[in-house]
């Protein structure tokens, strides 16, 4: 098949030596190779901040494992069918990074990052096996059973032995899988369909469920979205925010839920920071919602107040 040239150009300056400027003309190539187009880029100097960032980035990951650098943080998910107050249904696994000198570094800088080096598999087992043991644990000391997202990065996703490291993960922790939720990116569905068909029907045979995140960001290929299965679509908060006395919008994201339940999918709102998104979207029908206007990702002391509450009313 044809493959597209992809060309860095770099401007020669009298104080870059021979090594330099090679390797900022792959910068240049590399930002290329991203664009997809087969185009050109030209060297941006803020290129070599970045790529030193990442550098950096990339370096310290490797040690902030065994320094206790990353901790896992659980944003709550509100059932938004009951009448009157909001119960809690569950909470939204997310981890974090707290780098001894940038401070906190967020996900959507270093998760890309870790899939690039491939430490995102250390870093999925470790979200994955800490969200769970924190579900039994909560189910333990509060007699509540909760539904745990966990969020899988597309590299992980199609990596081999994705399906047997989760089943482990279930049956050391001692959590329900059926209270085990996987969201993957709706780029992540763009990829191979009849290997992640495959990998789909064995995740559901071992009783988790699975959802597309982030939908209406990407570029999911209608047609195929009804071969996966999927239990259940998250709309991106993109969509949400832009919800507005504008009726466009709204009617994009009431022909996003027909979509969704066309395929046999319950419908997750994310990103709900007002009550004005947050009645659009209970008279639209969404099932689940998340966002800020009900709490931000808390650690573990501050998030268990949840399953000890009734729930959200408006006010709180
Ligand atoms: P995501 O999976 O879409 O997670 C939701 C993101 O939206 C979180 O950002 C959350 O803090 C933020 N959010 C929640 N409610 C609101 C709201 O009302 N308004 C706004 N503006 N934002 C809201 P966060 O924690 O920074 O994570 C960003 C992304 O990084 C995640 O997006 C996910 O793609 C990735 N990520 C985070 N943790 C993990 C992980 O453990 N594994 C993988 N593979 N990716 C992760
Ligand atoms: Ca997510
Ligand atoms: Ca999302």
């Amino acid at each position: 098949m044809f493959s597209p040239p992809f060309i860095g150009v770099v401007m020669v300056e009298p104080e870059c030596d021979g090594t330099q400027l090679l390797k900022n003309a792959l910068f240049a190539m590399d930002d290329a190779r991203r664009a997809h187009l087969g185009c050109a880029r030209m060297f941006e100097p803020e290129r070599q901040l970045q790529a030193d960032h990442r550098f950096h980035l990339e370096n310290d990951m490797r040690a902030a494992f065994e320094t206790d650098q990353f901790h896992v943080v659980y944003q709550p998910l509100m059932d938004l069918t009951s009448a009157g107050g909001l119960p809690l249904l569950g909470f939204e696994a997310l981890l974090r990074w707290n780098h001894p000198h940038f401070g906190a570094v967020p996900p959507d800088q270093f998760i890309p990052v870790s899939e690039e080096c491939g430490l995102i598999k250390g870093l999925g087992q470790y979200v994955l096996w800490t969200a769970c043991r924190q579900q039994v644990d909560w189910a333990k000391a509060t007699g509540r059973q909760v539904t745990m997202s966990v969020n899988l990065s597309p590299v992980q996703l199609m990596a081999a032995g994705i399906e047997e490291a989760i089943a482990e993960a279930i049956g050391e922790t001692g959590i329900d899988p059926r209270y085990l939720k996987l969201e993957v990116t709706e780029t992540a569905l763009a990829t191979e369909p009849a290997l992640l068909v495959e990998k789909l029907k064995r995740l559901r045979e071992i009783g988790v469920s699975v959802g597309v995140d982030d939908f209406g960001s990407g570029y999911s290929s209608l047609g195929q979205l009804d071969l996966f299965g999927l239990d259940f679509m998250k709309i991106d908060k993109s969509l949400i925010q832009r919800l507005g006395p504008c009726g466009r919008q709204t009617e994009l994201v009431r022909l996003t839920i027909a979509l969704a339940r066309h395929l046999g999918m319950f419908v997750v709102a994310e990103g709900i920071e007002d009550r004005e998104h947050l009645d659009t979207l209970t008279t639209l029908g969404v099932n689940v919602g998340q966002g800020y206007l009900f709490d931000r990702p808390q650690p573990p002391a501050q998030a268990i107040r949840w399953l000890l509450d009734e729930g959200w009313q408006a006010g709180d």
